[in-house]
């Protein structure tokens, strides 16, 4: 991992290409040819100041017309960055924006329409009410992020485009089964400096008179930092940052791990060395680097697979048998109207059945879903909708917990994939134990959106430092597999 922290011998293009235009511009002082179609024209005599020349040549990107990426491979980085969906673009911010020492830092990814990234087909929901310490923290730290978001986010003075969070809060509502539970993780939560309060069956009631609170004992309501967001409008706001930093950003697909023979005092080792990347024009190009970072989400685990994580060999004491146990899961999100359902105030509703909604917009508009049963995990080949699920799961849960929804229309639906770690949810993040340069992001389960900055700077920390700083994320290496200690989660959704 030392080898990451290479200087970078790579000036952005974008960078260069606006440095050139100064330079153009201060010689010429009259007529700036900004692109093939478009033209900035100067008064004559006038000369715009360097400042003013980066803000007009950066102003694209904010608005959202992003021209960074390159069709063109580079042959080596020093960081690359697999996947650039929301961790893999969190990932990127955090390497570059925090040091220029980590060297050049390259994302690769398949496709920026993000057709069927879980990113863009999130709930994009935050909350901090979990069970394990280090996902209150993570999420506490992306509320933190967010509530400064311009002041990192903003690319020369140019504020980034509003990520809309709605500070509404979760409602997790629990029978008297579990009332215990949740009133130890509201404990927890509040140790940590979580604003998660609990509600009596009595201020349930007045708070929220459209539930029905048959078979409800308990809520727990967070009353700060969470609510949700929009997750496309926050990739946009990093990747405009991590252009500006000098992030590359090149389109493909990996298809291939490259490997190398080392030899030591213990043996010869294969050492993961670079990849082989399939492009549009129908090649394929190579890509060396000396750290690679997994943020391939629900297709995780085989880019793993692909670099041989689990493949059986043995070197000196450790034994590379474990697979990365990710794998794409389906879930479905439907968004209905309902006139006279609950109003602005209502937050993120989690139903013991495991069914939530929430407001969508203003105007008696929600989105809802649950997870099946292990046993009835749809099929993964594609992402049509299960209708059925809605009418026999979702619906019949909710109608029940609202009666106001009885009178309610499903409007649209959609699918995505869960980034599911089938042994414990939980995130697995860090080095692999054999291939050291290969680092994990993955498998998040239902709550990637909320903790991808959260882990974009502890991947950050991981490179730089060498151990973490800010939060101590050590119980989520991939060595739990190996030592037995999996960390249960018991707020999954
Ligand atoms: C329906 C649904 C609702 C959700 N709701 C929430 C929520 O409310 N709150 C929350 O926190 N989380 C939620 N999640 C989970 C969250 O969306 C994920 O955990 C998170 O988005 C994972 O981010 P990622 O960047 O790792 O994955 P992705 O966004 O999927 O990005 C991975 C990228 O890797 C690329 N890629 C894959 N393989 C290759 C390859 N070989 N070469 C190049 N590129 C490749 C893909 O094209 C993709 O763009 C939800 C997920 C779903 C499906």
């Amino acid at each position: 991992m030392m080898q990451a922290c290479m200087r970078s011998q790579n000036v952005h293009k974008g960078i260069e290409t606006c440095l050139s235009k100064i330079v153009r511009h201060l010689s010429i002082g009259k007529t700036l040819q900004y692109s093939e179609d478009r033209e900035y024209r100067a008064a004559a005599g006038e000369a715009r100041s360097v400042k003013d020349i980066f803000k007009e040549e950066f102003s694209p990107l904010m608005k959202g017309e992003i021209h960074g990426v390159e069709s063109k491979i580079p042959r080596e980085t020093d960081i690359l960055i697999i996947g650039g969906g929301l961790v893999g673009t969190a990932v990127a911010y955090f390497l570059k924006a925090y040091s220029s020492a980590l060297g050049s830092v390259t994302v690769i990814e398949r496709d920026y329409t993000y057709t069927r990234a879980s990113s863009m087909l999130s709930a994009g929901g935050i909350r901090h009410q979990f069970s394990v310490p280090e996902n209150v923290l993570m999420s506490k730290f992306t509320s933190d992020f967010l509530k400064n978001y311009k002041q990192h986010l903003s690319v020369f003075e140019q504020d980034p485009p509003e990520v809309s969070f709605h500070h509404q809060g979760y409602l997790f509502l629990a029978p008297l089964s579990s009332a215990e539970n949740l009133e130890n993780a509201v404990k927890m939560q509040r140790s940590l400096g979580a604003k998660t309060v609990l509600l009596s069956k009595e201020q349930l009631a007045e708070k929220y008179p459209w539930l029905n609170l048959d078979g409800i004992e308990v809520g727990s309501l967070g009353t700060s930092g969470e609510g949700w967001f929009d997750p496309w409008q926050l990739v946009h706001s990093l990747k405009a940052k991590n252009l500006a930093n000098g992030v590359r950003y090149c389109e493909g697909e990996v298809i291939e791990f490259k490997m190398e023979d080392v030899r030591s005092a213990d043996g010869t080792r294969k050492i993961i060395k670079g990849v082989d990347v399939d492009c549009k024009d129908g090649k394929h190009y190579g890509c060396n680097f000396s750290c690679v970072i997994n943020c391939a989400g629900p297709w995780a685990g085989e880019i793993a697979r692909l670099a041989h994580i689990g493949d059986g060999e043995q070197y000196g004491d450790t034994s590379n048998f474990i697979e990365l146990p990710v794998e794409p899961r389906k879930r479905y999100v439907y968004t209905f109207h309902c006139p006279d359902g609950p109003t602005l105030d209502t937050p993120f509703v989690i139903d013991p059945s495991g069914a939530y909604f929430r407001r969508e917009g203003l105007g008696g508009h929600y989105i809802c879903g649950a997870s099946p049963n292990d046993s009835e995990e749809p099929n993964i080949e594609d992402l049509n909708v299960d209708y059925d699920f809605y009418n026999e799961v979702v619906w019949p849960a909710l109608a029940n917990r609202v009666p106001a929804f009885n009178n309610s229309k499903l409007k649209a639906a959609w699918a995505g994939y869960y980034d599911y770690n089938l042994m414990d949810q939980n995130l697995i993040i860090g080095p692999h134990p054999y291939h050291t340069n290969f680092l994990f992001a993955n498998g998040m389960s239902g709550h990637g959106v909320q903790h991808a900055l959260a882990i974009g700077q502890a991947i950050f920390e991981l490179i730089m430092y060498g151990h973490y700083k800010t939060i101590d994320l050590s119980r989520f290496s991939f060595n739990r597999f190996m030592d037995d200690e999996l960390v249960i989660e018991d707020a999954i959704v």
